[in-house]
């Protein structure tokens, strides 16, 4: 039992940051969230953590991330893809997805992990793309992401794109690492997940999506993340991707669509219809030239909407700064998008997107995920601009410690058990071995 002290907290971002106020944890829980001498007099027995100087906010979720995507940083390219399809099938499926093998993945996401916790993160959603990898790619990575205490959700991106076969291994993978995860209570879950539209067969699309639903979990897939897939959605089934997916009889609140960045008003209706869960990378989708999501219209459709980094750049902060500023300058409006809004996507509405329950926010009951953010800014911090300055002025060399189910993963900025110059060597090591199959 342990009360953490700050100078701020936020519980929720619906409410104004409270001055002086605290936490009490109790296992993996929150069990009390109260002014300092209210918690101090309640609990005179409990240990103290000392926040002082820090605002307590709940952990970040990232909603959608790549974590072997990390070893296609700097990778050598003759001259940057020319468009969407281009950075897929000429960049990424072939110099990067095709070539990794489970000691890449293992090391890219030893690394990943200790630079989420390091920037806030306390949870994340996985897509594994790696159709050489298969089969046991999941399982290897579980026992990394295990080390670190983080909550996650991993998941293989099945794909018929290599052959029908392999497409088979891919939702397998899944099938077996979601039961397997079922059977042994853990931070770590499985959901389904295939590619795309134009990677995947009617009958396959409809075979992921049983195959999540038989099991209770979410079916992930990458949606309208250029003009590419409505395109051939309009060429080969005469309507556009989500009224495709539609038609085959598969959209619901058991589908999480990540992207989703080229959209019709008809698409964007039937994700509101339909409860669809939307996942939101507004960096990533600078970098293939991807196009500018509606999110802002989503959020006043009511969907729920997850912030993701996507595997590009993995400190939070900017990710958040990305979303923040990106529809301000596309709709030439400053008020889109304020920074309470952009703080939920990036907690609570990261949470929601990924299906997990009771987390990303500091109240009685919900899960004892949270970071602890150095508040001395150069400018006084007051309620009405604490998440200004947090989004905009912090950044993960502000984060000092983190907190997953209870357990502190990160101290005085040091990830517990995370050797930082050895995991870098061994990432560079592998990511050497990948570039070299990329010349
Ligand atoms: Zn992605």
């Amino acid at each position: 039992m342990t009360l953490i002290l700050g100078d701020w907290l936020i519980t929720n971002t619906h409410e104004a940051p409270k001055r002086g106020w605290g936490v009490r944890v109790v296992g993996d829980t929150i069990m009390a969230a109260a002014p300092h001498a209210e918690l101090r007099a309640q609990f005179p027995d409990d240990a103290v953590h000392d926040a002082s100087g820090c605002v307590i906010a709940p952990g970040f979720v990232n909603a959608h991330v790549h974590l072997y995507g990390v070893l296609a940083h700097g990778i050598p390219l003759a001259k940057a893809p020319a468009d969407f399809w281009g950075f897929l099938n000429d960049f990424w499926w072939r110099l990067v997805e095709d070539a990794l093998d489970h000691e890449m993945i293992c090391a890219a996401t030893d690394w990943v992990c200790a630079e989420m916790l390091r920037s806030g993160i306390t949870s994340f959603y996985d897509c594994l793309e790696a159709p050489h990898a298969l089969p046991g790619a999941l399982l290897a990575q579980k026992q990394v992401v295990d080390k670190y205490g983080l909550r996650a959700i991993l998941s293989f991106e099945a794909t018929e794109r290599v052959s029908k076969d392999n497409g088979q291994l891919g939702l397998q993978e899944n099938a077996e690492f979601i039961e397997h995860c079922q059977r042994k209570k853990s931070l770590v879950q499985g959901l389904m997940c295939f590619h795309t539209t134009f990677t995947c067969s009617a009958d396959f699309i409809q075979q992921a999506f049983a195959m999540g639903q038989a099991r209770g979990v979410l079916t992930h897939c990458h949606c309208n993340e250029g003009v590419h897939e409505p395109n051939y959605a309009l060429a080969h089934f005469g309507m556009r991707t989500l009224e495709y997916y539609d038609q085959l009889g598969v959209t619901g609140s058991h589908m999480m669509a990540s992207q989703c960045v080229q959209l019709s008003d008809r698409e964007l209706a039937i994700i509101a219809e339909k409860n669809i869960r939307v996942t939101h990378m507004p960096l990533s989708n600078c970098e293939v030239g991807g196009g500018i999501a509606p999110i802002p219209q989503q959020v006043a459709n009511g969907v729920m909407v997850g912030l993701g980094s996507d595997g590009y750049i993995n400190d939070f902060f900017e990710v958040m700064r990305g979303a923040f500023l990106i529809h301000k300058a596309h709709q030439q409006n400053p008020q889109v998008m304020p920074a309470h809004l952009v703080w939920q996507l990036a907690t609570e509405g990261g949470a929601q997107a990924m299906a997990l329950e009771k987390v990303g926010r500091l109240e009685v009951g919900w899960a004892a995920d949270l970071q602890l953010i150095d508040a001395h800014f150069p400018t006084p911090a007051a309620e009405h601009n604490l998440y200004d300055q947090l989004l905009l002025w912090r950044n993960h060399t502000h984060v000092r410690d983190v907190m997953v189910a209870g357990q502190w993963r990160v101290r005085d900025g040091l990830v517990l058990g995370a050797d930082m110059p050895a995991l870098r060597a061994h990432l560079h090591e592998n990511a050497r071995r990948l570039w070299a199959k990329a010349v």
